[in-house]
């Protein structure tokens, strides 16, 4: 079941996770008072192969807030059936109705949130701003109902004597606890003061997105010179943008994308160019202008601390931790302490390693701008091993054919492209089907939407279209994978770079755990923030395993092996660059912790950030990965405010996972794989997180693989 909110479905990577206003749909579908459905493609039923497949091919934007209005309409005529059941409440018509309810909104919003990530226009942007707020109103409504809270609290009142098995306990004491979180016990008063604030917030949100993809959109003119030491692929690829950008001919664009920047920060010897790419880049939203969000970010954190207050909790951060694993900042901040001084250490180390480089072209003190580039020259230097040494082995295609292989290896899910097949959004999307590759059974259909383009948000994210929920009939999983490579001009192979085959792999990791995801209940069908990224995490592992490099990972003119001597290049240079990586990961995380735990929200983001930076000793050589102006995670919704931590508290589980395959000598151990699949993977939020995963590896995870991983001193 999704979040009712959209920037929760709709922008975070992972929405296919039950967000914290996701357990309260309710709705006996069937008791409801019923209204004709208008004639609108987005309020009928999927049609087609899979159980049916959003109609791409016949969507209107302006059909949405059409749609949105009756669908939220019905769903609150769910609602409202089931509070005011004349039976007596039971776990029937109270929890299990509530499951059901709101189904078809689920399904307008999941086809709208591929419009606000993938492909967003002002229209779009317009209908977001104007639904996200009335989107919250109608789940606060459903919160907020007495009644139902009633009926809720009265089962979870005689929970132990009503014959729930384990799951139904866990469904009903989450439904209740997550009310209460909610402000179920708040009085009229406080439940209005409440709806206001989420609603002002979720508007926020909407106007966040808005600005930080109108600075995303812009571009950095450079010329056949200035480019020197690039890639020739990145160079056509900036061209092509150029022509496409209506440029003067002979220049070049730089998308103010991640993964247009970073080769440019790598590589270019142009170290004026290097500084303009990277000024445009981090100062994505902090440029004074209409697109500056310095003003919206204080007010949103001023706004998280009232509802905070409000509902009784001490700051945004311990209310947001409730449903998580760590359960406590304090928890959250222990893990990240225990990483940051041997990672600050480690950047140290990393900069004294690049003066002697940086010195011979005269350059006197390495400036952010210059981190990439002889961080790169050291690379070659000490491992005799250069990014783009690696990328001709790495042509997108194989490294997708490399990824599917291993999902079959570990877990018989079998990937069979079908494009053409079935709708799509956009003509670049591809679609596979996925079976399972012992019974022939179909379990899902997989979308890869690969490139960056015009009004594709950046980054990375995985979503579902329709999870599986046993109970609603749910059987087949519409999952999709979205990437922002730069597409490659045509003719030209799609070469990626070991980071960038990372992030597939990645995101692949979160289509796994959907497909294998066996869940009755659709709100046990997420997991918990801090433990969303731990499958897509540890299946990051499995690219530089020896199989996968050997059969897939194959130059792309000669079709040869990746040569021996190249291979143990990589391993030895393994925990390069960890200093780089992980202060860049941390700072954001912790800044992003220490902002959600002041009391009053007051902040001025800019001052704040800096100050922030200043305690925890941050290395000048470097910046946080995401500044607070442009730190989407933080800001286009409420999902990983105070949880951008999760990431770590993710990569110990999977560091420690992944030690169970190293130590067994085989990466593709089925008797692992199986453990891991049957307590982790196929159970959703079914059980409890910690307790699962006790089952799987007989302990609690264990912090030092993780440090060990990243070569960093375990004691
Ligand atoms: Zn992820």
């Amino acid at each position: 079941m999704k979040t009712i909110l959209l920037g929760g479905a709709a922008v975070i990577a992972v929405a296919a996770v039950t967000p914290a206003f996701a357990a309260q749909k309710a709705s006996a579908a069937a008791a409801a008072a019923t209204a004709v459905v208008p004639d609108n493609i987005l309020l009928k039923k999927w049609t087609g192969p899979y159980d049916g497949v959003p109609p791409w091919d016949q969507v209107k934007v302006d059909q949405f807030p059409a749609a949105f209005q009756f669908g939220i309409d019905e769903m609150l005529r769910e609602i409202d059936a089931i509070a005011n059941n004349p039976e007596y409440p039971s776990f029937e018509n109270t929890i299990v109705a509530m499951e059901k309810a709101g189904e078809r909104l689920d399904y307008v919003q999941s086809i709208f949130g591929v419009y606000s990530s993938n492909l967003s226009s002002p229209q779009v942007q317009a209908i977001n701003k104007e639904w996200s707020p009335k989107l919250s109103a109608a789940s606060d409504k459903i919160n907020l109902n007495p009644k139902l809270f009633d009926r809720i609290a009265k089962l979870y009142e005689h929970r132990e004597h009503v014959g729930l098995d384990a799951k139904q306990m866990r469904l009903l004491t989450r439904t209740y606890e997550g009310f209460v979180r909610r402000g179920a016990k708040l009085n009229d008063v406080q439940k209005a003061q409440l709806s206001d604030y989420n609603q002002q917030l979720a508007g926020a949100f909407s106007d966040f997105n808005s600005r930080l993809l109108a600075d995303e959109s812009t571009f950095t003119q450079a010329s056949e010179a200035e480019m020197a030491g690039v890639p020739a692929d990145v160079k056509n690829a900036a061209a092509s943008a150029a022509k496409e950008a209506g440029m003067p001919a002979g220049s070049l664009a730089i998308a103010n994308t991640r993964s247009a920047v970073d080769p440019v920060l790598t590589f270019a010897t142009d170290r004026g160019l290097r500084e303009r790419v990277w000024r445009a880049f981090v100062q994505r939203g902090d440029n004074g202008n209409a697109n500056d969000t310095n003003a919206l970010i204080a007010r949103i954190v001023k706004l998280r601390a009232d509802r905070a207050k409000l509902l009784g909790y001490a700051t945004h951060a311990d209310w947001r931790m409730q449903d998580t694993m760590a359960k406590s900042p304090a928890k959250a901040m222990e893990l990240m302490m225990r990483v940051w001084p041997s990672a600050v250490a480690r950047v140290h180390e990393e900069v004294a390693d690049m003066k002697p480089f940086a010195a011979k072209d005269g350059v006197g003190a390495i400036e952010p701008w210059d981190y990439r580039f002889y961080q790169e020259k050291v690379r070659k230097a000490k491992y005799d091993l250069s990014q783009d040494e690696i990328k001709p082995y790495f042509e997108l295609n194989n490294i997708v054919k490399g990824m599917f292989w291993s999902a079959e290896q570990l877990y018989d899910l079998k990937f069979t492209e079908n494009t053409g097949k079935v709708p799509v959004f956009q003509q670049d999307v591809r679609t596979f089907e996925v079976t399972n590759a012992r019974t022939g059974d179909v379990v899902g259909l997989f979308y890869l939407d690969t490139y960056a383009r015009q009004g594709k948000r950046s980054g990375a994210w995985a979503t579902t279209y329709r999870s599986r929920a046993r109970l609603l009939g749910d059987n087949i999983v519409l999952g999709s994978n979205n990437n922002n490579f730069t597409k490659p001009a045509p003719g030209q192979p799609m070469l990626i770079s070991l980071d960038d085959a990372s992030t597939l792999w990645h995101e692949f990791g979160h289509a796994i755990h959907y497909y294998l995801s066996d869940v009755n209940y659709p709100s046990l069908g997420g997991s918990p923030r801090d433990f969303v990224e731990y499958p897509s995490q540890v299946n990051e592992n499995w690219l530089l395993t020896r199989p996968v490099l050997d059969k897939f990972a194959r130059h792309y003119q000669t079709g040869a092996p990746m040569p021996e001597a190249l291979i143990k290049k990589i391993e030895a240079s393994d925990k390069f660059n960890q200093g780089f990586a992980t202060v860049e990961y941390l700072s954001s995380a912790l800044v992003d912790m220490m902002l959600h735990t002041q009391p009053d929200g007051v902040v001025d983001p800019d001052k704040f950030e800096r100050d922030a930076l200043a305690k925890l000793g941050m290395p000048k050589e470097m910046v946080m990965r995401h500044r607070l102006p442009q730190f989407g995670h933080l800001f286009s919704s409420d999902a990983y405010s105070a949880g951008y931590y999760s990431y770590l508290w993710s990569e110990t589980m999977d560091a420690d996972t992944w030690a169970a395959f190293e130590e067994s000598g085989n990466p593709y151990n089925r008797k692992i794989a199986d453990g891991f699949r049957t307590y982790l993977l196929s159970t959703g939020n079914e059980t409890d997180r910690a307790e699962a995963y006790r089952q799987f590896r007989g302990r609690d995870p264990d912090v030092k693989a993780l440090l060990k991983r990243r070569g960093f001193p375990t004691n």
